[in-house]
């Protein structure tokens, strides 16, 4: 057990304030678990660390994966069941198994939780973005977010688009899901405390955690929790010894992308008490190359001179796959009809070409690599197909002279990255121990926790705050029931 992160309640004298329940944390995950346990009728002390709410939530474009048949989907004439959600999820995920019951059960209440979102306030317009794009543009609703038509997902469950924005134009969408949320907090009467740092839980002499002690203005604070702590203070992409750790190719090229307050206080936290811990290497990497979308019709090569992605896929499972590959080295190939300058980060055309040959010269490729590549990709392409990678037909064409090359290397090309992993939960949110028992009166949502999302490979974009949102809803209302 730390001494720095753990305090006894024997050592307190005196405590600053008293509720039944307090939250570390005022993102998605921490303001869904402290309204739902307002609502059922126990008191909330919130500590954000902040100055205000939001964290990495309202940095966020505002999508959530949810599907099963939503009054957007139905009202964009979407064909969707709980069981297509289900199988797409469990195909993605790359160790389903672990938390197929969390998956089932966020499938089936998927439909729920999205009217609950909506019955608080949160706008939802009924419409479709058609375009592949990583954020629509506009206050579209909903849009494909990730890799439901790409293969072989795309043959493991009938596709259906799931990712929901919250109606606001563009990337803002996550700051209006956070204002809308957090006013109603303050109608149901929680307190809310920012600029208060959590540094420690305070545990009684049975080991139960009863209290956090934190830091406002200089000034050490403490307050008393009757039913239990909430650890909703997100994950650790600003810790650079974590990183170096769990994750540590966010210290080699990819750029850490998220509030400056993601440290991991929340894991360390459950850590200090023996709380077991779960894909912490897992991350969400992107580099996407596109919009515009004509650029999947290109294709990626490695270093090899070889292709290795379907390139249609969902950009984080692209990136993840490219950061595979030997010296994280990559190049997009167009043509003429195909090349745009990716608008969303930007990456570098390195130069135009005549021919397969120079290409592969330019880019120091072993001779006759790329002109291999290319010419069994166009021969199929042809004919619409593309046995070796199985891209979907309508990003197939032939690719011809001039072409264009665009640098996608890792360290060349810009990559961002946050992280997936977090402590060990039970479907309500109790942190465990390694061996599976709970720790007494902790719980932990949102990206200090481990719950669905595992890594970029299997990521789809609304994961995140879909399930921070839902199973914060979860951990509010089971410490609310806490004797
Ligand atoms: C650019 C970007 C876009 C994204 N877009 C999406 C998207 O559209 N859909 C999606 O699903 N996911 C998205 N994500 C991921 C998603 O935003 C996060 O995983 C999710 O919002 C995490 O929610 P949370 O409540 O767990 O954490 P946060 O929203 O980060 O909230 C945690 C809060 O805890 C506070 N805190 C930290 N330490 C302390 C402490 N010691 N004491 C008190 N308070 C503390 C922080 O200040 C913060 O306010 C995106 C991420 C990024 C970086």
């Amino acid at each position: 057990m730390s001494d720095e992160l753990i305090l006894q309640a024997a050592d307190i004298e005196q405590w600053d304030a008293q509720a039944d329940v307090v939250v570390i944390g005022l993102g998605a995950a921490g303001v869904c678990a402290s309204i739902e346990a307002q609502a059922a009728g126990v008191s909330v002390h919130v500590l954000e660390r902040a100055s205000g709410a939001g964290g990495t939530t309202a940095l966020a474009a505002g999508h959530l994966y949810l599907g099963g048949g939503t009054r957007v989907q139905k009202a964009c004439g979407i064909e969707d069941s709980v069981e297509d959600m289900y199988n797409y999820i469990m195909a993605v995920t790359p160790n389903p198994a672990e938390c197929e019951e969390k998956i089932r059960l966020y499938c089936e209440q998927s439909v729920d939780h999205f009217n609950w979102l909506v019955d608080q306030g949160v706008p939802f317009k009924d419409s479709i973005y058609e375009e592949k794009a990583v954020v629509q543009p506009t206050d579209d609703c909903l849009i494909w977010s990730g890799n439901e038509k790409v293969w072989p997902y795309s043959e493991k469950a009938t596709p259906a688009p799931r990712g929901h924005k919250v109606q606001r134009e563009g990337e803002q969408g996550g700051s209006l899901l956070i204002e809308v949320l957090v006013k109603n907090l303050e109608t149901l009467g929680a307190t809310i405390e920012y600029d208060c740092g959590a540094k420690a839980l305070v545990v009684d002499d049975t080991g139960q955690v009863v209290g956090v002690s934190y830091k406002q203005f200089g000034e050490m604070k403490t307050v008393k929790a009757d039913k239990g702590v909430v650890l909703a203070c997100g994950g650790f992409t600003q810790n650079k010894e974590m990183l170096a750790e769990y994750a540590p190719v966010m210290t080699q090229g990819v750029t850490p992308y998220s509030n400056p307050n993601d440290k991991g206080i929340g894991i360390q936290f459950g850590q200090a008490l023996g709380a077991g811990i779960a894909h912490m290497g897992g991350l969400l990497v992107t580099s996407a190359f596109y919009p515009p979308a004509s650029m999947l019709k290109g294709i990626l090569i490695n270093k090899h001179g070889k292709r290795f992605v379907n390139e249609d896929s969902y950009h984080g499972r692209t990136a993840a796959l490219s950061l595979e590959q030997d010296d994280g080295i990559v190049y997009h190939i167009a043509d003429e009809a195909t090349y745009g300058k990716p608008t969303m980060m930007g990456q570098e055309l390195i130069d135009g070409y005549e021919t397969v040959e120079e290409i592969e010269v330019a880019l120091e490729l072993p001779q006759g690599s790329l002109v291999e590549t290319m010419t069994n990709y166009n021969k199929h392409a042809e004919n619409g197909e593309d046995p070796e990678m199985h891209k979907y037909r309508d990003w197939i064409q032939p690719l011809k002279s001039p072409f264009a090359v665009t640098q996608l290397s890792l360290g060349k090309s810009f990559y961002m990255g946050f992280t997936l992993g977090g402590l060990t939960v039970s479907i309500d949110g109790e942190v465990l121990k390694e061996d599976g028992r709970v720790i007494d009166g902790l719980y932990a949502a949102g990206a200090c926790a481990s719950n669905i999302a595992q890594d970029s490979n299997g990521y789809s974009s609304g994961t995140c705050i879909g399930e921070s949102t839902f199973f914060g809803r979860r951990v509010g209302k089971r410490v609310a029931a806490e004797v």
